[in-house]
């Protein structure tokens, strides 16, 4: 037996890692975090007639640059830990832009094998490939695999232990980077062989290469070993990056990087063969002369946009009253069967209105995910990605921070955490932390029942124009922060980027309804579960304390004095089965008792400890037009968005009308005194703004690498949206 073996998994994102590792290492895995960085470290075992393999699965990486913390991680670990050999796995249906990190392996100048995978993918494509012919041209083994079925698997495991027992260097890999360029490399090699500067570490050539690139961990690096040496290579590197800038009008950077793409073009001619079959590529290709068009393409991407809130909000409209209706007989139910208390209370209160707020919005919110899954599934999304990429730059971003604000909600009904989480594939620390900090202002799932509640309160007539006005408002904020923050507390230059346009594909229904499901599912699930105990806990502040038996007492003098005063009346309110057989002086003492009843009620609730919190408030809240309840839910929301609409259904029910007379939350909002269009605007406009939720902030605060960006985002959100909120409610005031 034999342990000392380390075989490491490089390779581009989505080709398969994770798969191939899953299948090579079984259930034996350990996961960790790389030390000192937050990036996921996995490691498993692989045995093999007797034979053992320590598995490493790398983080996935376009590239060896140190743009991104990813590819420094990787990077770091081939030379140092020095694996015995590393597999790269390669994408076989997208070959070309895979064998990019494949060369920079080489150039490394160290032991690795490809494993080329999909092939599958890339048989149903019509493309034929030539394994053999591609390990000639590299020098490498090349295994083709199919990770999902396990296809390859023996012969890829028997290629690695030979490879990695022969422990074999492979030939020296050079690439040529024109004339300038290469003249530079000469000369910076023969100071650095001479000196043996960092070649305990590195290749010499690939030192010069990252001196061009101006790599920021190398010259580093090459400082503290040896400051002089540094320097002249530096100075090297800055008269070429000149010349290059006068004559050609690029930098060493692209230019290596076109080099790269030009050698990997060339070999392609004798790899790749594409059969003459039916070429979705082709078709692929017509409609995004359309769809991406410069001017036309926009103006689809908005009606796409447009369209899909009029769908969402047309079909979902039925079901959404029938929702809404079952809650309310669940309402009643608990109403008649319990007796009056704190139990009751707390179902028809804290656990019916709070779970039932949020979950009424599941149709909406299942129509606009099956829209959002059309987009995604036809690739019409990464189209979206694709336009918006220029408009991303001129704002310190990059097209890949469109995929984060989608995910976000950039359409409608995303999540935050996740959104966050895709800004690490932005390489250039700057621009992915003015991504992550900006996602979070997109409309997630948690604030679609604000809105819905919203518009369905004030401006049912134009439901579909409202949402899409507020994603147009969301986007703006978020790309003019991001510009904020980029010219501030993140200033520095932009990083170039290709931005890739997968095929066209005819979603499946099933495919689409998965989709559509999962999402929905993940919805119901946090309301069924972390809503629900927030909304639990929130109503127990919202109850206790109770009111002193003293002032109690008070109210039930005053019940009884309505009565004494009009016994007929009281009779016949006793005997009633039917409102309608009541007289009119019998309706007057109903109102008169409820009166009384809602002044008890509204007293309990500011008397409660989230009363007093929201009342305190009020102070400052008043200048955006929040009264103490909306405080309540506000102050709720910090731990999760979805308790604002279910606090406020808690609060007004509790502090409001006695249970039989509350219509539903939009009807008793819509005709509360403290409540109009402009309050609701400017509700809205907090709600999309302010701190991010607690998952959210603690998510910030891991991918940024420090607890102050998380502090950050709660007082830079929160200070801007109340600014916002208060001069929208201070100007509108002016016109009302
Ligand atoms: P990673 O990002 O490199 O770790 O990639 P994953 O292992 O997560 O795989 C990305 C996606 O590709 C998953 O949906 C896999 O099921 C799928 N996949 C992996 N290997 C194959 C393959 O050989 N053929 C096909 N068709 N799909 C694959
Ligand atoms: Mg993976």
């Amino acid at each position: 037996m034999d342990t000392g073996l380390t075989v490491a998994l490089a390779g581009n994102p989505n080709t398969g890692k994770t798969t191939l590792f899953n299948s090579l290492t079984g259930a034996r895995q350990h996961v960790g975090n790389y030390p000192g960085v937050t990036v996921e470290e996995k490691h498993g075992m692989c045995e093999h007639n007797g034979e053992r393999l320590r598995v490493v699965d790398l983080p996935g990486t376009y590239s060896l640059t140190a743009y991104s913390l990813e590819e420094v991680v990787a990077r770091d670990f081939l030379v140092q830990d020095r694996p015995a050999l590393t597999i790269d796995i390669v994408d076989a249906s997208n070959l070309e832009r895979n064998l990019y990190l494949a060369l920079q392996l080489l150039e490394l100048g160290i032991p690795i094998m490809i494993a080329l995978n999909m092939m599958d993918v890339a048989e149903s494509r019509g493309l034929r490939i030539d394994a053999d012919r591609l390990a000639e041209l590299l020098g490498v083994p090349v295994v083709p695999i199919v990770a999902r079925s396990g296809k390859g698997r023996t012969q890829l495991i028997e290629t690695a232990i030979e490879a990695a027992r022969a422990g074999i260097r492979p030939r020296t890999f050079e690439i040529s980077y024109g004339e300038d360029l290469d003249s530079a490399l000469a000369a910076m090699e023969e100071i650095i062989i001479h000196r043996a500067f960092l070649t305990e570490t590195y290749p010499a050539r690939w030192t010069a290469l990252k001196y061009l690139e101006a790599d920021a961990q190398i010259l580093e690096k090459g400082r503290i070993a040896a400051a002089d040496i540094s320097g002249q290579l530096e100075a090297i590197a800055l008269r070429t990056a000149a010349h290059i800038s006068a004559t050609l009008n690029t930098y060493p950077e692209a230019l290596i990087a076109d080099h790269r793409y030009g050698y990997i073009h060339a070999m392609m001619k004798g790899v790749v063969q594409r059969e003459e079959t039916k070429d979705r590529m082709y078709l692929s290709d017509t409609f995004d002369a359309v769809l991406t068009n410069r001017l036309v393409g926009p103006v689809i991407m908005l009606l796409i946009l447009l369209g899909l809130y009029k769908f969402t909000f047309a079909y979902s409209e039925v079901p959404v009253g029938w929702c809404e209706s079952m809650f309310g007989y669940l309402g009643d139910l608990a109403d008649r069967a319990l007796p009056d208390g704190l139990l009751k209370s707390l179902i028809i209160s804290g656990i019916i209105d709070g779970a039932g707020g949020v979950l009424g919005f599941v149709p909406l919110i299942m129509f606009m995910f099956f829209g959002i899954a059309i987009l995604e599934d036809t690739g019409y999304l990464a189209r979206v990605a694709f336009m918006l990429d220029r408009v991303f730059r001129m704002f310190g971003l990059h097209g890949s921070s469109v995929m984060a604000y989608i995910i976000s909600g950039g359409i409608a009904g995303g999540c935050a955490v996740p959104g966050v989480m895709a800004a690490r594939t932005l390489r250039s620390p700057r621009e992915r932390l003015a991504t992550l900090l900006t996602a979070p202002f997109m409309n997630c799932g948690a604030k679609l029942p604000v809105m819905a509640l919203m518009i369905a309160a004030f401006f049912a007539s134009h439901e579909a124009l409202v949402m899409f006005l507020l994603t147009l408002l969301a986007w703006a904020v978020a790309l003019l922060s991001a510009r904020l923050l980029r010219s501030t507390v993140i200033a520095g230059a932009s990083t170039p980027f290709v931005m890739e346009l997968p095929p066209y594909r005819l979603p499946t229904v099933k495919g689409l309804l998965i989709h559509t499901w999962e999402r929905t599912w993940q919805y119901i699930r946090k309301a069924g579960t972390v809503i629900l105990a927030i909304s639990i806990v929130v109503w127990a502040m919202m109850t206790f304390p109770q009111l002193p038996a003293q002032s109690l007492h008070t109210y039930e003098k005053l019940r009884t004095e309505e009565l004494i005063s009009a016994p007929a009346a009281a009779q016949e309110l006793d005997s009633a089965e039917e409102d309608a057989e009541l007289s009119e002086s019998a309706l007057q003492l109903r109102q008169a008792l409820d009166a009384v009843d809602r002044k008890e009620s509204e007293a309990a609730l500011r008397n409660s400890i989230a009363g007093r919190i929201g009342t305190s408030l009020e102070g400052i809240s008043r200048l955006a037009g929040f009264d103490w309840r909306t405080n309540i839910a506000l102050v709720g929301g910090f731990a999760a968005k979805e308790v604002i609409v279910s606090t406020l259904g808690t609060a007004y029910s509790l502090g409001e009308i006695a249970p039989e007379e509350t219509g539903s939350l939009p009807e008793t909002l819509a005709s509360s005194p403290g409540w109009n269009p402009l309050v609701a605007v400017s509700l809205l406009v907090f709600v999309m703004f302010y701190a991010p939720c607690f998952v959210t902030v603690v998510c910030i605060a891991r991918e940024a690498g420090s607890w102050k960006w998380g502090a950050f985002s709660i007082v830079f959100n929160t200070g801007l949206a109340f600014a916002m909120s208060v001069a929208i409610y201070q100007v509108g005031k002016l016109f009302i």
